[in-house]
């Protein structure tokens, strides 16, 4: 069976870069029947844990993935640590060191001045005398001295470190007990079962020396599949500039979780020239072996190019129900799938769709200054005041209302078209007039249409 994880250090939220190494590990894991776990690594207990699962939990919730089994804090796990450390310590696979910092800084000074990659030297490697004094030893493990540590990564093809050159006693436990990093991975990965490690190939170079911790700890080794990093577009390390990192942020500025998802998946990864994904379709492609060698580049408009493709096929409950997160029920209001239907394909976001839902339902509070200044003229209100007159005395629908209307006037729609539609919305951008009339009715058009009046009026018209 695949067993795959995700096992992100806590930062407080959950960053894009995360979500799409929690995606590729959620999918290959789908793909395969096998089984998804999630492990916090939390073991720089000056972290709050809690919160900061809280925060990777509530991404996990939004964007639908789900993970098999308990979450693994690692923090909770120090005594289990602790007894791997001794039975390395016990089968002399590894060994206390007690050198002191002063002696280390000066090792390290020496080989510096030597030109030489600063090491330790393995001065305690096979020590069996009296330890000095004073000195909390560390816990070092036995590397090999000499030959090649290979692997096949199935993403980048074969690996290999030169033990000389990489590798070195490093500590797998500090001296005041704790477990280093690299330690607790190979545990925790081991014990969990972990067959195929999916993560960022900001890692590689710490594989090698997982290698040898499962070697030395008796334990199969997993496959590796180290995914390279998202650049921003010039090709450099992603940040805040670019985009936002914490994945809340995106349902925050109104992106829908299969968009994202369905961006992030095409981060690296392709299927062919296919560029949208349902969760199913990615689930029955996904193959961590396809995974591009090389960055990818994050793309904003892609993102919103993807998200407006979902806004426009998605079923008018769905955005309702995402509309609620920015304060708007429309869950009661009988023209709710009329405005849906309306206004899905304007909208790239959520935010847009609200917004333009509330310009639509809600009384203009104000009037687009831009607009008022072009539009309106001397002749233009005195059609607009004819036009309330006539509304109020026609019996039928809006737009052969208008038609009626011009022709008796003897002008175009173009004459008052946008002159109505900053009465009724505010602005002079909005879907078709008529379209707005139906919605909000006709007591409204009429008061939207005589409070615009009323302010133009008061206001003074400075076009002829
Ligand atoms: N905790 C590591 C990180 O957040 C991931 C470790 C791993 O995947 O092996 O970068």
């Amino acid at each position: 069976m695949i067993i795959t994880r995700f096992a992100p250090s806590p930062t407080g939220y959950l960053h894009i870069g995360g979500l799409r190494t929690a995606l590729y590990n959620y999918l290959w894991a789908k793909r395969n029947g096998g089984k998804f776990l999630l492990r916090i690594e939390d073991t720089d207990l000056k972290r709050n844990s809690l919160e900061a699962a809280q925060a990777i939990e509530e991404a996990f919730k939004w964007t639908g993935l789900s993970y098999d089994k308990e979450i693994i804090y690692q923090s909770q796990r120090f005594d289990l640590y602790k007894e791997y450390v001794q039975k390395l310590l016990k089968e002399k696979k590894a060994y206390y060191c007690y050198m002191s910092k002063e002696e280390l800084d000066a090792l390290r000074e020496s080989q510096i001045a030597k030109k030489e990659r600063p090491r330790y030297n393995g001065k305690y490697r096979d020590f069996e005398g009296i330890p000095p004094l004073g000195v909390e030893p560390v816990v070092r493990i036995k590397a090999p001295l000499s030959g090649e540590i290979i692997f096949e990564d199935g993403v980048k093809g074969k690996i290999s470190f030169k033990a000389e050159d990489i590798l070195d006693d490093f500590i797998i436990a500090r001296s005041d007990g704790t477990p280093t990093y690299n330690f607790t991975v190979v545990v925790d990965d081991a014990l969990m079962g972990i067959t195929d490690v999916i993560r960022g190939d900001d890692h590689l170079s710490n594989t090698p020396k997982q290698i040898i911790l499962y070697e030395a700890l008796g334990f199969k080794i997993p496959k590796f599949f180290h995914v390279p990093m998202i650049n921003n577009p010039q090709g450099k390390k992603l940040s805040k500039r670019d985009g936002a990192m914490d994945v809340m942020e995106y349902k925050n500025m109104g992106y829908l979780s299969e968009a994202l998802l369905n961006f992030l998946v095409r981060l690296g990864w392709s299927h062919g020239d296919q560029e949208i994904f349902s969760l199913k379709e990615m689930i029955e492609f996904f193959d961590p072996h396809d995974i591009n060698a090389s960055a990818s580049s994050y793309n904003q408009q892609k993102l919103e190019w993807l998200n407006a493709c979902y806004i426009k096929n998605a079923p008018s409950q769905r955005l309702w129900s995402e509309a609620l997160n920015f304060g708007l029920d429309m869950r009661e209001n009988k023209n709710a799938d009329f405005l849906a239907d309306m206004l899905r394909e304007r909208a790239k976001t959520v935010v847009q769709f609200v917004h333009m839902t509330k310009t639509i339902i809600d009384e203009p509070l104000s009037y687009d200054e831009q607009a008022v200044k072009k539009f309106v003229t001397v002749l233009g209100v005195e059609y607009l005041k004819n036009y309330v007159v006539f509304l109020k005395e026609y019996n039928g629908g809006f737009e052969d209302a208008a038609n009626e209307f011009l022709e008796k006037n003897g002008i175009k729609l173009k004459d008052i078209a946008q002159l109505i539609r900053i009465a009724l919305t505010g602005s002079s951008v909005s879907p078709s007039i008529f379209e707005v009339m139906d919605v909000i009715g006709l007591k409204a058009v009429l008061t939207r249409l005589e409070n615009f009046i009323y302010f133009i009026e008061k206001k003074g018209i400075e076009n002829e």
